[in-house]
């Protein structure tokens, strides 16, 4: 099979046809093989009714229906697994993405041998207010994930040869970073695409403003996992060691405060009025803490599946 598009959906019953539709007529004027698979994240509007009946006309159409609404992540990650073709395209339902642009990121995909190509919505047709915070969003996102190329981490439309699809997981709300799991799975290929983009014609965002808040703690919890996933201790050891010296350079201050006041009967000393006291106490105690966190860290990881997880990309 040369394409598998996967659409994840909630509550998109008025776009579903049209999209369909669509999808149809660009394969079959091109010839290619392919399978729609749409993803309903638990709608509670006619969405799986029409995914049904869709199907029932064009077998190349298949569904597959949460039993509650999940997110956009997990419906990703249980069409890529489902997911046959050679190239898996992936596009929101509502509408904003034109399924005219899949034969040229397929292309890309095969001739260019790119592993991911990413849609890149250059003239966008959404609020102000979504458009700022996202440009500084994408910003932070570049400088974090290493890729330096791409304008548009979270556009929903985009490009994956197979094995990468095969061997990514997106969980939570990790759709917005899936180039920098990709980079993580060691596909360092990652290219980008102009589309164009138009506004929403049915129904309404299904996220709001706290998409920004949740991308940057998701992009701050990726950042940690890809550099001490499997060895917390190397930044709580760090962090600890750090916090031990400076309770220790409090502790030899206080010592030597003390003798002086010992030595010169003019000098007071009085050990619970003395900043360095306080300093030692505190900073001993959060240096004992972050090496407590950090052995907990390492047990955790001694248990989990993630510890010997490597990706291996060939064998002779
Ligand atoms: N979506 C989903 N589950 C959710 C929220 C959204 O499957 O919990 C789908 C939605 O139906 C659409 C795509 O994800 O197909 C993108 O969502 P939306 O258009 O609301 O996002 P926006 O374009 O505003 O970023
Ligand atoms: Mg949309």
């Amino acid at each position: 099979m040369d394409i598998s598009i996967v659409v994840p959906l909630y509550n998109e019953a008025e776009s579903l046809p049209e999209l369909a539709d669509w999808i149809r007529r660009v394969m079959e004027e091109l010839g290619f093989s392919y399978e729609i698979i749409f993803v309903d994240d638990g709608s509670t509007d006619t969405s799986f009714k029409i995914i049904r009946e869709l199907s029932q006309a064009n077998p190349s159409i298949k569904g597959i229906r949460f039993s509650r609404n999940y997110g956009k992540s997990p419906a990703l990650n249980t069409g890529f697994q489902a997911a046959q073709g050679d190239v898996v395209i992936t596009m929101d339902a509502d509408l904003q993405d034109s399924p005219d642009e899949i034969p040229e990121l397929y292309r890309m995909i095969k001739e260019e041998g790119y592993d991911l190509v990413s849609g890149w919505k250059k003239k966008r047709y959404d609020p102000l207010s979504k458009t700022i915070p996202t440009k500084l969003f994408n910003a932070t996102a570049r400088k974090v994930s290493g890729i330096k190329n791409l304008h548009d981490f979270n556009c929903g439309l985009k490009a994956y040869r197979h094995q990468v699809v095969k061997n990514i997981e997106v969980y939570g709300d990790m759709h917005r970073y899936i180039p920098y799991l990709a980079k993580n799975a060691g596909f360092r290929k990652i290219g980008e695409k102009e589309v164009k983009h138009r506004a929403r014609k049915y129904g309404h965002t299904k996220f709001g403003l706290d998409r920004f808040v949740n991308g940057y703690l998701d992009l701050g919890t990726l950042w940690f996992q890809t550099k001490f996933g499997v060895k917390p201790m190397h930044i709580f050891g760090l962090l600890g060691s750090f916090m031990f010296l400076v309770g220790f350079l409090a502790v030899l201050a206080v010592i030597i405060l003390k003798i002086v006041s010992m030595c010169n009967p003019d000098f007071h000393f009085y050990l619970t009025k003395s900043v360095y006291f306080y300093l030692s106490l505190a900073s001993m105690i959060m240096g004992l803490q972050f090496f407590l966190t950090g052995f907990m860290g390492e047990l955790i990881i001694r248990n989990s599946a993630e510890r010997n997880d490597y990706k291996i990309a060939e064998r002779i």
